[in-house]
């Protein structure tokens, strides 16, 4: 059986900083990511407020960066591969997954968070042609076109100011009459000609032929619906945590996210958790470090104990 030290669950900011802490103090570390390496970082053309960087950088080169530091310090990764399930027995922790199954003496999990839906009639069907959740990805199809971003939180903001190097007009649609951004984020949306905004104001449906030609939405406060003409809707509302595969009764969560104390343990022995996909008040790539490292450190005390 090939037993690792610590196995890490999700190739994001967090998993990718415990790796680089765990390796470089020679502890077999593997980290099995399901889709490519980086995380959600990756889907954001834009990080300005990550410290060490005097000018904005590409979240995919940022995540490269991770990635390289990791892999020179030793760090394992597998991608496509999807953990399933959790367990444990005799101090090892065996990590059912889509593939295989691995071991490992101590386990991070540090498997983040994802974009939530919106739940309304048309979303599902126009995935893909005219819905996403994912401006870096899919903004350059929308070019001279008019879209509607949905979500007042900095996500969304940011990304309509993106959009705006493609489309002629993007429309924000926020279920309240303030934004929970950034102030710096609001000014610049602000100044932004190719902006409006429709708040108080919340999508009731997706329509159109083959792909989007509009939302309707409903003003919460006269109770007035209309139909905004669009060929894309970008969704940023807010993330759920990727914590199905684990057993509340194996690991103590709320809402999904699982519970830690100040040094990233979870209430399993051996176990712990990083980043997006805690429970805690703040889900950012400087956070989703920090706890990497923490989490790393208390992986060492671990199997320090343990004589490894
Ligand atoms: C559009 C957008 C823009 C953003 N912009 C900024 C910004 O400018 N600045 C900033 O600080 N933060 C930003 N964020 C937030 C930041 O990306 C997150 O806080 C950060 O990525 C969290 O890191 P993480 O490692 O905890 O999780 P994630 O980045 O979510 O990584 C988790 C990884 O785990 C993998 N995974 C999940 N489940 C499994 C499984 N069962 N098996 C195997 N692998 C699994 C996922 O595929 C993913 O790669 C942005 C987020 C988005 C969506």
């Amino acid at each position: 059986m090939n037993i690792y030290d610590v196995l890490i669950i999700g190739g994001g900011p967090a998993g990718l900083t415990a790796a680089i802490y765990t390796s470089r103090a020679k502890f077999k570390t593997l980290i099995l990511e399901k889709m490519i390496v980086g995380g959600q970082v990756t889907t954001t053309h834009e990080v300005e407020n990550y410290p060490g960087f005097a000018e904005p950088i590409n979240g995919f080169l940022l995540m490269d960066n991770f990635q390289r530091q990791a892999k020179r310090l030793g760090t394992e990764i597998i991608t496509g591969v999807e953990v399933k399930s959790i367990s444990m027995s005799q101090d090892i922790f065996e990590i059912n997954s889509n593939k295989d199954t691995f071991y490992s003496r101590a386990l991070i999990i540090a498997s983040g968070a994802r974009y939530k839906k919106l739940g309304i009639k048309g979303e599902s069907q126009y995935i893909g042609r005219g819905v996403s959740y994912c401006a870096t990805c899919d903004g350059a199809f929308f070019r001279n076109m008019e879209v509607a971003v949905i979500g007042g939180g900095n996500s969304a903001l940011e990304e309509a100011i993106f959009l705006t190097k493609f489309v002629s007009k993007v429309y924000i649609i926020h279920r309240r009459g303030e934004f929970r951004a950034d102030k710096i984020v609001q000014e610049r949306v602000s100044q932004n000609s190719k902006i409006e905004l429709l708040l108080n104001s919340v999508p009731l449906e997706i329509k159109g032929g083959n792909v989007v030609e509009k939302i309707v939405i409903q003003n919460k406060i006269s109770g007035d619906m209309r139909d905004i003409n669009v060929s894309g809707v970008f969704v940023f509302i807010g993330l759920d945590p990727n914590t199905e595969f684990i057993d509340p009764s194996f690991i103590e969560s709320k809402d999904g996210y699982l519970i830690v104390d100040s040094e990233c343990k979870t209430n399993r022995n051996g176990c712990f958790a990083a980043g997006d996909a805690v429970h805690k008040s703040l889900r950012q790539i400087a956070t989703a470090v920090g706890d990497g490292a923490v989490a790393a450190n208390s992986v060492k005390n671990y199997l320090e104990k343990l004589g490894i």
